[in-house]
Formats: structure tokens, C-alpha cells, sequence
């Protein structure tokens, strides 16, 4: 197979804030692998708090791109090819996309019905970045309009983390997550999610540094159920999250692909734990590759694409809150004129 790869910048609509950074702009890699005249196509968002970048995924793509090697359904001895090198599961996770991609349009049929799944999951959960409590009800009072469930970030390091929760409760009767992003001590964990949970948070995201011993004993005391993000990568840590989670959130560019990403799911299930699935800023064409394997979740957070000035890679749809991947063979869409 022939392979092609370009770093692509996604201007934001608004400057999105988390407890560790804030950025204007994503920029992903674009990954295209050519077999017999047909093109599929990927889309890797490296993961700077996993030391990836742009660059890095685009050199990886560059160097090792040709373990593809030339038979795109031979996805199991790719992925070990893949795997054997460390590193930039962003970059594995767009060339699994593409060989999705170009296995449905060689066969004609969309990726969700390759993979035997329904066309669709749950609702996705719009992002409400950081900000003071009022800001983010006034965001999550707009979003209300579009969205069925918010999932707010927190973290902001002022003792206000429970006040932005209560603020955006005032304005909304929505399903309410929160994200952490690993900004709690043991201490303020323990004291936040008793007051999440009175005021109904269905779920609280990385509360806790990743490898933080203190996780068992939160898990065992928390009243809310707690999803682990940073702890989890790919199928290895289910099992060892099991230990500090109630549930997972998987995301493409830490699993190196779709097909690592239904594994962590069905572990998932059998260790009893809840599943989510998250994103990266993405265009239509990474989000599509995550329908792909929403519908084995409980949780959807397939915003990426919704955060942008303008989509790239239209295809996906967001129908009544559903992020609905289109119909045409592959992962659907394709790049604006
Ligand atoms: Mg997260």
C-alpha cells in the first residue's frame, strides 16, 4: 500500500481551557493508504500530555508507515507490527483508521456494519470548558439548546471546582459529568465528589493524577462512579484500572486504533466497569473512526469536530445530540471542496 501523510491545523471556534492548558488550534496528521487505486483515509490527534505531537506522528508515519505492509484486512498482524514499536498511538490509531476506511470502501459497505455494530451510540456529552462558575452556566445554558448531557471541566486549582458544578446545575436539568483531568488531591477528591454526587454528576472523570496511589481507596469511598482517562491506554491497563475505576474512557488516539478500542471495551465489560469513549480536537474524519465504536459505550464524548470554526471532513452528523456517521462505504465523508 502506498502511504501519504500531512499535518492538518483545526482552528478552534473558542479558545478551549482545561486544567492543564488552553489552545486556539489542534493540529492532527492526516494519514491516506492506497491499495489497488482505492483510498482510505485517518487521522491521528497526538496526545501532548503522552509527549506526542504533530511532528512526531507525522516522522512516525514517515518512518514506519510501510508496516501496513500490502494486505489492508490483515489487521491483527498490523497491529502487532505496529505495536512493536513504542510510542505515538496517535499516529498507529490514523493508519488503523485509514485501513478501516479502505477496507469498507473496497467492500462497499460502512465501517460500523464491517465491524457487525449498530450505526449509532448514546448521545455525546458537549464539552464546557474551564472558566469562573457563571461563565461556564452561560455556555451550558446555550449548549443546553443543542445537547443532551454536558460534561463540565474542572480543576481550576481556586476551590470553585463544586461551585461551577452547582453554577451550571442552576441553569440546566441535562445529565452532568465532570472531567478532572488529574488536578485533585486525595483530599479535595474526597470532599468534591459527596457534593457531586447530591448534585446528581453521573460521573467523575480522572479526579486523580494518573498512578496515584491513592485511587483503591477513592474507588471503595466514592459516591459518584469514577471513570479513569489518563490511567488508560490501551487493553494492558483495563484489568489495573478495574482496581481504581468504575469505568474506562477510551479514546482512539491512547489505544492506537478501532480494533485496540473494541478489545478495552468488551475487557471492560467483563470486569463489570462502565465504558466511555472521548476524543481529541479532531475533524469529522477522527470522529468518524470513534463512531465506529460508540456504540459499545455507556458515555459518548465525541465533541472534537463540534469545537471547530469550520469542519474539514464533513460527513459525520450531529442528530438530536447523536453523533451519526454517514452511510457511504468506509468511515464516510470526505474532505470540504
Ligand atoms: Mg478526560
Amino acid at each position: 500500500m502506498d502511504v501519504a501523510a500531512r499535518i492538518v491545523r483545526l482552528q478552534l471556534a473558542e479558545t478551549f481551557v482545561i486544567a492543564r492548558e488552553a489552545a486556539d488550534y489542534a493540529d492532527v496528521v492526516q494519514v491516506s493508504l492506497t491499495h489497488e487505486g482505492v483510498t482510505g483515509h485517518g487521522e491521528a490527534a497526538p496526545i501532548e500530555r503522552y509527549d506526542e505531537s504533530a511532528e512526531s506522528a507525522l516522522r512516525f508515519i514517515d518512518d514506519h508507515g510501510a508496516l501496513v505492509g500490502d494486505d489492508p484486512f490483515a489487521l491483527e498482524d498490523v497491529g502487532e507490527r505496529l505495536a512493536s514499536i513504542p510510542g505515538e498511538q496517535a499516529a498507529k490509531s490514523a493508519l488503523d483508521a485509514a485501513l478501516h476506511d479502505l477496507q469498507g470502501k473496497l467492500l462497499g459497505v460502512p465501517v460500523f456494519k464491517l465491524l457487525g455494530l449498530p450505526r449509532t451510540g448514546p448521545p455525546t456529552s458537549w464539552t464546557i470548558w474551564l472558566g469562573d462558575p457563571d461563565d461556564m452556566a452561560r455556555r451550558a445554558e446555550g449548549a443546553a439548546q443543542t445537547y443532551r448531557r454536558l460534561k463540565l471541566k474542572l480543576g481550576g486549582d481556586d476551590g470553585l471546582d463544586v461551585e461551577r458544578v452547582r453554577a451550571v446545575r442552576g441553569v440546566t436539568d441535562l445529565p452532568l459529568m465532570v472531567d478532572v483531568n488529574e488536578w485533585w488531591s486525595f483530599a479535595e477528591a474526597l470532599e468534591a465528589l459527596p457534593q457531586l454526587a447530591e448534585i446528581g454528576v453521573e460521573y467523575c472523570e480522572q479526579p486523580l493524577k494518573a498512578g496515584d496511589e491513592g485511587g483503591r481507596a477513592l474507588k471503595d469511598r466514592s459516591p459518584v462512579p469514577i471513570y479513569v482517562d489518563e490511567d488508560c491506554h490501551t487493553l494492558a491497563d483495563v484489568s489495573g484500572c478495574a482496581e481504581i475505576a468504575h469505568g474506562i474512557n477510551i479514546k482512539l488516539g491512547k489505544s492506537g486504533g478501532i480494533r485496540e478500542a473494541i478489545r478495552m471495551a468488551h475487557a471492560a465489560r467483563g470486569l463489570r466497569m462502565g465504558v466511555m469513549l472521548g476524543c481529541m480536537v479532531e475533524s469529522g474524519l477522527g470522529i468518524a473512526a470513534g463512531c465506529c465504536v460508540a456504540p459499545l459505550c455507556d458515555h459518548i464524548d465525541l465533541d472534537g469536530n463540534l469545537l471547530l470554526a469550520e469542519d474539514p471532513w464533513p460527513g459525520v452528523e450531529l442528530v438530536d445530540g447523536v453523533q451519526t456517521p454517514s452511510l457511504a462505504p468506509g468511515l464516510g465523508g470526505s474532505p470540504r471542496a
